[in-house]
């Protein structure tokens, strides 16, 4: 354990210290905010080497993929910079409504309060810090909590924010499972969870003692479906590539494969060649590791009990060093222990099944964070859209919809509730407060609205 966990007393002073600081005003101040993004925005791009290192201590992962999620994060905080002065002006409704024509009415966005921020390990960095962006935009003051299983990026997080941010407002807490649990029995203003579906019920309760609203980030089982009109190479190559990243310990990864049989010997094939192609400079060196040895070994119990055929990759993977091949496993039925919980690794079963029936075992499980369908028909499109429901949905490539920055990003169901990115993240954490005020002049020409109504009473 590289961070020192926040002790109770650490956590009582963190939430007084957010919770005087907000009362005191300051952060609703929109100049405070921007100026607080803009620092946000150094404490990551001063220390890009030192994020690159921490990512490569906790999770073995390569330069290009750490570039490219701490680039994500920057253009993030930047992108609120940019906007938070028009998000944060309200909005004037054009309204029909004939008191909104003659009175005034604008919907205030008021900052929450204090925001509870705890992160997950797999993008330690971007999935606690992007969450704090859309915080100070909207004005809140926030604690923040990154995962105790990536301690280098804990750590770092720890000793860069005071440096950068100010501690009143915006306090990092470290800890576990029972730390999280004390942090939880405080009162926040809005707790936001990004983690998976079974700890994320213990944060929903924990927080609806106090009626505190939530956001969840959750997981799930993401499925990609390829119908027989897809280019079924580009989807092997777009499939393997995004199961590759972190490998595939991605909320959004690509969790099983739906294949028409029509072109199921061609994709395998594919797949196949393309994971060597993405490996051949040796995995060892350009693969992240698995987190850690209890969840190594539990990709390898998923693996060593599959009753399906493993066509690239395998078992006997270097336990020491955490490392796990990508590896294919074709011809799985949907009771296999491929399909039992939601993968998180780089493990790919494969199942034989038309659009159709990927629909309706689809429509039998939780709704997914993710769906990716590789087709080229619209009608097979259509169908798969309007007869299933998931977070989100990327067509002829995997991941990508999470990387735009205006729509929303968040699950359904047991995918999770609530949404950030962009303006998003900015409603999450905002109260739309509505005031209307009317004229006194209203009452000569509206006398009958007051007791016993007497519509003679209407004119002046
Ligand atoms: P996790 O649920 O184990 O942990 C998430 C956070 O909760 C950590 O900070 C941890 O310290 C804390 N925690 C753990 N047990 C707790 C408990 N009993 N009470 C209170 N807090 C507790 O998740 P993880 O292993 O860090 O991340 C993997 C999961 O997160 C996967 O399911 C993945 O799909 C999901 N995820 C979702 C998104 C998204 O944006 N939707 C992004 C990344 C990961």
């Amino acid at each position: 354990m590289a961070s020192e966990y926040s002790t109770r007393s650490d956590i009582d002073t963190a939430v007084a210290t957010s919770r005087d600081t907000f009362r005191g005003g300051r952060t609703k101040d929109v100049r405070y905010r921007k100026w607080q993004l803009k620092q946000l925005y150094w404490l990551v791009a001063d220390n890009r080497t030192a994020f690159i290192e921490a990512l490569h201590k906790d999770l073995g992962r390569p330069e290009f993929e750490s570039r490219l999620s701490i680039k994500g994060l920057e253009d993030d905080i930047i992108y609120h910079v940019k906007h938070v002065e028009q998000w944060a002006k309200g909005e004037t409704p054009k309204s029909g409504f004939l008191f909104t024509k003659i009175g005034t009415t604008h919907i205030r966005h008021e900052p929450r309060g204090v925001v509870f921020i705890i992160g997950p390990w797999n993008f330690p960095d971007s999935l606690t810090l992007a969450p704090l962006a859309a915080a100070i935009a909207a004005g809140c003051t926030a604690l923040i909590k990154p995962s105790e299983l990536a301690a280098n990026i804990a750590d770092l997080v720890v000793r860069l924010a005071p440096k950068y941010l100010d501690s009143d407002s915006y306090r990092v807490v470290t800890g576990g499972a029972s730390e999280t649990q004390y942090m939880l029995s405080h009162k926040y203003d809005h707790v936001f969870f990004t983690g998976s579906t079974p700890v994320a019920r213990h944060v929903a309760a924990a927080a609806a003692k106090h009626l505190t609203p939530t956001v969840l980030e959750l997981g799930g089982q993401c499925p990609a479906i390829i119908t027989k009109s897809a280019n079924v190479d580009l989807a092997a190559k777009r499939i393997a590539a995004a199961k590759f990243m972190n490998a595939g310990q991605i909320c959004l990864s690509v969790n099983h494969v739906f294949v028409d049989s029509a072109v199921h010997g061609g994709f395998v094939k594919r797949l196949q060649h393309w994971n060597q192609q993405f490996t051949s400079e040796g995995e060892n060196d350009t693969m992240c590791t698995i987190i850690n040895e209890r969840n190594h070994a539990r990709l390898e119990g998923l693996l060593n009990r599959t009753k399906g055929k493993v066509v690239y990759g395998g078992t006997g993977h270097d336990h020491n060093l955490l490392k796990m091949k990508t590896t294919v496993v074709d011809n799985v039925s949907m009771s296999d222990s491929l399909l039992s919980e939601e993968l998180f690794g780089p493990l790919l079963p494969i199942i034989e099944a038309d659009y159709k029936r990927a629909v309706e075992i689809i429509t039998s499980m939780p709704h997914p964070l993710a769906l990716y369908i590789f087709s080229h028909d619209q009608s097979e499109i259509d169908y798969v859209l309007n007869n299933t429901l998931s977070g989100g949905v990327t067509i002829n490539d995997a991941l990508l919809h999470a990387a735009v920055p205006e729509v929303p990003f968040g699950g359904v169901g047991d995918s999770g509730m609530g949404a950030y990115h962009g303006k998003h993240g900015f409603d999450t954490f905002t109260h739309k407060r509505v005031v209307t005020g009317m004229p006194d002049w209203l009452d000569r020409f509206m006398g009958f609205r007051y007791p016993p109504y007497n519509l003679e009473n209407s004119s002046p």
